[in-house]
């Protein structure tokens, strides 16, 4: 499959990936009788219900639900594993919220609290133009800056590096822009895809559930805000991702409820691109009674998630938050797609994360070759791919392995 369709709703998959699955998956025999009834109706293409998600998240064979997960991921994909070129800018660090999980934001007097304006913010992205396809820039919710200045941020960005997509703003900063610029959420939308903006990231849908939310975020969107605000960026022809911090004070039930909820609206739109989980890191943050997750639990999440929303063609092994290591399994189990050549981020360091930002596309191909996967690079609306041939690897780093 190397001759890619640029069908935006295909995004890299197989446009025959639901027969290659049946053909994989059958007969349901071969798998263990708990599961064999999950199996039939992934095999069906019928969507699983809540009960089957939390059976998935049960089930003591995680091997099985990870081999599952692989199939759907290989029927789409085979064993390309997606990345791209960018660099994450965060604005701004000041927030007029205080969500319990977050160790980035800061009060606007604090000593560390800083503000990037349009020229800072320019001569930050000049360093990394060359290298990058995408700027991914999320912040906190500036008091002053409303949609006027992102317009104009946006518009600049364009001006300065017309190659570059500008990938910004969860749907929790969409609503502050509306509120400070006394304009509906589609408006602010609307101006912000006139003036540049090319997606939305998926940020701050942490577990839609508003019972959760009260305690981790409280004062941030609502579930129903999220989801509509997505809905109107799709209406509006502006992809999204979507996203999912596991691992504070939510049950079982609430994650895959959460992904039904994703799905429900990808039905109706198809303007999600990707579905990235990720666990809570407790380091520097303020939930003490956070319940944390495992290795296994991430790798089971990514599994369950790929195969409780088989509409959304892509799900993301977010490394910046689950380590190289850990993203390099989850290539084998469900995920297809890996944040890229990063170069900067913030948000995720600062909340504990150790994984290394210096990568070029040489280190992150060997990360993807060692997973068994083929690297392809992307752009950031997956409609144009690049199968990536990295250098051949030293002698030093000659071990034969399976793969
Ligand atoms: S998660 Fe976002 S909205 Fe919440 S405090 Fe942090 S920066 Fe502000």
């Amino acid at each position: 499959m190397e001759n890619w369709s640029s069908d935006r709703k295909l995004a890299g998959s197989n446009g025959d990936w639901l027969e290659r699955l049946s053909n994989a998956l059958l007969p349901v025999s071969d798998w263990s009788d708990a599961i064999q009834d999950i199996v039939q109706r992934v095999a069906d293409g019928v969507h699983l219900s809540l009960d089957d998600g939390v059976r998935l998240y049960e089930h003591p064979n995680l091997h099985e639900v990870g081999q599952l997960a692989h199939h759907v991921r290989t029927s789409r994909f085979g064993n390309h594993a997606y990345f791209n070129s960018n660099v994450h800018i965060n604005q701004t660090n000041v927030c007029v919220l205080a969500c319990r999980f977050c160790a980035f934001r800061r009060g606007p007097k604090a000593d560390d609290a800083y503000s990037m304006d349009i020229q800072e913010y320019i001569v930050d992205l000049e360093r990394y133009a060359p290298y990058v396809d995408e700027v991914h820039s999320v912040g906190g919710l500036h008091p002053d800056w409303d949609v006027a200045h992102y317009e104009s941020l946006f518009k600049r960005v364009r001006e300065e590096f017309p190659h570059v997509s500008i990938k910004a703003l969860t749907a929790v900063e969409i609503k502050h822009l509306g509120q400070l610029s006394s304009i509906p959420t589609k408006e602010v939308l609307r101006r912000l895809h006139d003036a540049g903006l090319t997606s939305l990231p998926g940020g701050g849908a942490e577990i839609l559930d508003d019972d959760v939310r009260s305690i981790i975020c409280n004062g941030k969107e609502s579930s129903e805000e999220y989801i509509r605000i997505h809905r109107e960026a799709h209406e509006l022809g502006i992809p999204s991702n979507c996203t999912m911090l596991f691992g504070t004070v939510e049950s079982l039930a609430q994650r895959v409820q959460h992904m039904i909820l994703l799905r429900e609206l990808q039905s109706q739109t198809s303007g999600f691109q990707c579905f990235v989980p990720y666990p809570f890191l407790p380091d520097s943050s303020r939930l003490p009674q956070a319940q944390l997750a495992t290795g296994s639990e991430v790798l089971r999440t990514i599994a369950v998630s790929r195969l409780m929303i088989p509409n959304i063609p892509h799900i993301k092994a977010y490394r910046m938050n689950i380590g190289d290591h850990v993203a390099e399994l989850a290539l084998q189990y469900g995920a297809d797609d890996i944040d890229g050549t990063v170069q900067k981020e913030s948000i995720m360091h600062l909340a504990g994360s150790t994984a290394p930002l210096d990568h070029d596309r040489t280190r992150l191909a060997r990360i993807i070759t060692d997973a068994g996967c083929q690297p392809v690079q992307r752009n950031t609306t997956y409609e144009s791919f690049n199968v990536y041939v990295p250098p051949k690897p030293s002698p030093r780093r000659n071990l034969k392995m399976a793969q």
